[in-house]
């Protein structure tokens, strides 16, 4: 009897290449970027793209015949957590949010004309794309209140809508854009389609980069005004845009807790090398018991979400239902990683809080995680509700523990 824990060498290695390739090609690319010269990130993300693909280290998250590595999900939450410890290395491998979970979407949902169109350019890194679900007026928590609607007159769909915070939006060559298509659908879920829209589009106007409490990232706000779309550019069939939005949003969730748990390490080994340095009181801060009680906190989260992103990543592989389990993971994932964060930046005193380490903007950065791509208090009342029936249905919740064997 075996749970195998291990990484076969092949993967090791991998792991090992990936490391070194943010330590020699990222990390410096890193440094020479300003937040102000966009002409200048450019250049340096292209070089380090190039680079990349020279180590053969390019899309890992897709097969081999859109010109991946063909990894599966718990070889790329490996791969993801070493490259999530720099800022650009997921950019860098080309397996970035919004695009990694646009190209699974139209890996699974995409006709062959649409694959060719959308995602081969998308996997060349000759384009980027963006989601376009959330809306102001309404709670993006329930995409079954999305106003943006879609209309057909003679043979094309015409859009009218407004949506913010669209990831990616400024330079997306195209947008896969949810919108209500259906009056009356037999369950609320099914009123919704998906399109793909080329960008830049008469109808489609950026009003702005919305910013945040991080600063602006490329988070549009756009207006929709009598957006015209041919047939063929529905995505997955009609009043399938909260099931697309769903099967999208599994593996994306997963793909984001892979790298806050890159984040969270590189956060956790900041902590315990800043103890080791800093003398207070008589001693170092690494032997005061309320600077340990931290590190041990911390430690033990970033075990506890290695386990369960593993798990989920291991459920997606084998083909087994893994919407609870990836629920779970994306809830404790996003907690621990502000949690950390905050330790590491209390850790460090007014150098964590100071923009000379890169700790106060990995938890502003960070802030978003509790709620975005489902807010905590959604993933909560999914899991205390699957709970519930478990233990109703089996006598037992070990169905909504993970269905582990013991
Ligand atoms: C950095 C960033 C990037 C984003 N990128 C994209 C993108 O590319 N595309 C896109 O479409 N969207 C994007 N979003 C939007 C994101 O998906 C939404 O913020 C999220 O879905 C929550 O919707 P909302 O902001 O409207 O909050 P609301 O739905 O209004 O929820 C607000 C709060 O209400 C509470 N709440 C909601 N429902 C319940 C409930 N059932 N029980 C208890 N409490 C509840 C929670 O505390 C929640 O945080 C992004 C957001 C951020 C911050």
């Amino acid at each position: 009897m075996a749970i195998d824990f291990s990484f076969p060498d092949e993967l090791l290695q991998l792991l090992d290449r990936v490391r070194r390739f943010c330590a020699e090609v990222v990390r410096p690319a890193e440094a020479e970027i300003r937040e102000d010269d966009r002409e200048g990130l450019v250049r340096q993300v292209i070089r380090m793209r190039r680079a990349a693909r020279e180590q053969g280290l390019w899309l890992p998250q897709m097969p081999p015949e859109w010109g991946g590595m063909g990894l599966g999900h718990v070889a790329m939450a490996a791969v993801s957590a070493e490259a999530g410890r720099t800022r650009f290395g997921p950019f860098a491998l080309n397996c970035q949010a919004p695009d990694e979970g646009n190209m699974h979407t139209l890996l699974h949902w995409g006709t062959p004309e649409q694959k060719e169109r959308y995602l081969r350019p998308l996997c060349e890194g000759r384009t980027r794309s963006c989601f376009a679900m959330t809306e102001p007026e309404v709670a993006g928590s329930d995409p079954t209140l999305i106003q943006t609607r879609a209309a057909l007159q003679g043979g094309r769909w015409v859009v009218n809508g407004h949506k913010w915070f669209i990831s990616g939006a400024r330079g997306a060559a195209f947008a896969i854009l949810i919108a209500r298509t259906e009056d009356d659908p037999e369950v609320p879920q099914a009123g919704n389609s998906a399109f793909l829209v080329d960008l830049p589009a008469p109808g489609w106007e950026l009003l702005r980069d919305i910013r945040t409490m991080s600063g602006s990232h490329n988070h549009g706000e756009i207006r929709i005004e009598n957006l015209e779309l041919p047939a063929e550019s529905l995505l997955g069939g009609r009043g399938r845009g909260h099931q697309l939005g769903q099967y999208r949003l599994g593996p994306a969730r997963l793909a984001h807790c892979m790298r806050w748990i890159g984040q969270a390490e590189t956060a956790l080994e900041m902590t315990i090398e800043r103890s080791l340095q800093r003398f207070a009181h008589g001693s170092l801060l690494a032997e005061k018991q309320g600077i340990q009680w931290m590190i041990a906190d911390s430690t033990l989260e970033l075990y506890q979400s290695k386990l369960m992103v593993l798990h989920a990543a291991y459920r997606i592989d084998q083909g087994l239902e893994f919407k609870s389990e990836v629920s779970m993971a994306k809830h404790f994932v996003a907690n621990a990683l502000n949690r950390i964060l905050d330790r590491a930046i209390q850790v460090h005193g007014a150098l964590g809080y100071s923009l000379d380490t890169p700790l106060a903007q990995m938890a502003q950065q960070a802030r978003w995680a509790r709620f975005a791509d489902g807010a905590d208090e959604v993933h909560q009342w999914r899991i205390a509700r699957g709970a519930i029936e478990t233990w109703t249905r089996d006598g037992s919740v070990r169905a909504a523990t993970g269905s582990l064997p013991i």
